[in-house]
């Protein structure tokens, strides 16, 4: 990867003409790499890209290194939109990007918004969408819904995703591999794991159309906490989903509504 990253060949040009010399400028640069790969750095930052849902997204330190998992919070996006026409949808914390426009390339007919608290990570999406042609992207700057203030927002989304910072502080994967180069508030909130997954609940449906879909990825371990704070705010059809290693990984609810008056009976 990082042979091909410096010299532009891809890996059967590097098969197929692997008498070519390297020139001095190649070789110190891929030494250099290399040496910082030794060292820990995430080949995604060392080569700035990572393929997610099929598509490259380009990637900095500025923001969470795209996993895999998380085509599972898309593909239930994608199945819940199905029951919309031309929907409007709302990805908090977005990062690169990835989740935002996924869904807007799978749906042009969405209206899609996309937040972040920083606004580094904002310019790495917006250009992520716009290399990816993912048009009908906003983005807004700022901490959850707030971000939505003082933009021309619908007031209620069909449908809120979001992977936020949800390994808690105590965690002792924050000090291993990857997540030690990659930036803490997209990591964690600094407490119990749980703190912007329950203000992102608490406030959905302020924020959600009747009918509407919240979906969140959370941790392992954190399913069942999910589901309580979800039934706890009102959703209905609750469920979680498992990711491709069979670890509790997405959650979600639908809003409605006429729930309200039924709501104490859920509990
Ligand atoms: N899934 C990531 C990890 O465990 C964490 C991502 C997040 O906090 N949203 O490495």
């Amino acid at each position: 990867m990082l042979v091909s990253h410096v010299t532009g060949l891809s890996r059967v040009q590097l098969i197929t003409q692997d008498t070519r010399a390297l020139d001095a400028a190649a070789r110190q640069q891929i030494s250099e790499l290399a040496a910082r790969r030794l060292a820990g750095e995430p080949m995604a930052y060392l080569v700035g890209e990572r393929e997610f849902f099929g598509r490259t997204f380009q990637v900095t330190p500025a923001v969470l290194i795209p996993r895999p998992d998380t085509e599972l919070l898309v593909e239930q996006a994608l199945d819940r939109m199905e029951a919309f026409d031309a929907p409007t949808v709302l990805d908090l914390g977005t990062g690169s990007g990835i989740i935002a426009i996924t869904i807007a390339l799978a749906r042009r007919d969405a209206r899609v918004w996309a937040t972040d608290a920083s606004a580094e990570a904002l310019a790495v999406a917006t250009g992520n969408a716009q290399a990816l042609g993912a048009t009908q992207l906003h983005t807004a700057l700022g901490d959850w819904y707030g971000a939505l203030a003082k933009t021309d927002a619908p007031r209620t989304f069909e449908l809120i995703v979001s992977n936020p910072p949800y390994i808690a502080a105590a965690d002792d994967h924050l000090g291993q591999g990857d997540l030690r180069f990659e930036p803490a508030g997209a990591l964690t909130d600094h407490s119990d794991g749980l703190q912007h997954l329950r203000a992102i609940i608490t406030g959905a449906p302020a924020h959600l159309a009747s009918g509407g879909w919240l979906l969140l990825e959370h941790g392992y371990d954190q399913g069942d906490a999910v589901r309580v704070l979800l039934l706890d705010a009102g959703f209905a059809q609750v469920f979680t989903t498992q990711d491709l290693a069979g670890q509790d990984r997405c959650s979600g609810g639908q809003w409605r509504d006429q729930n309200a008056a039924g709501r104490s009976s859920l509990k």
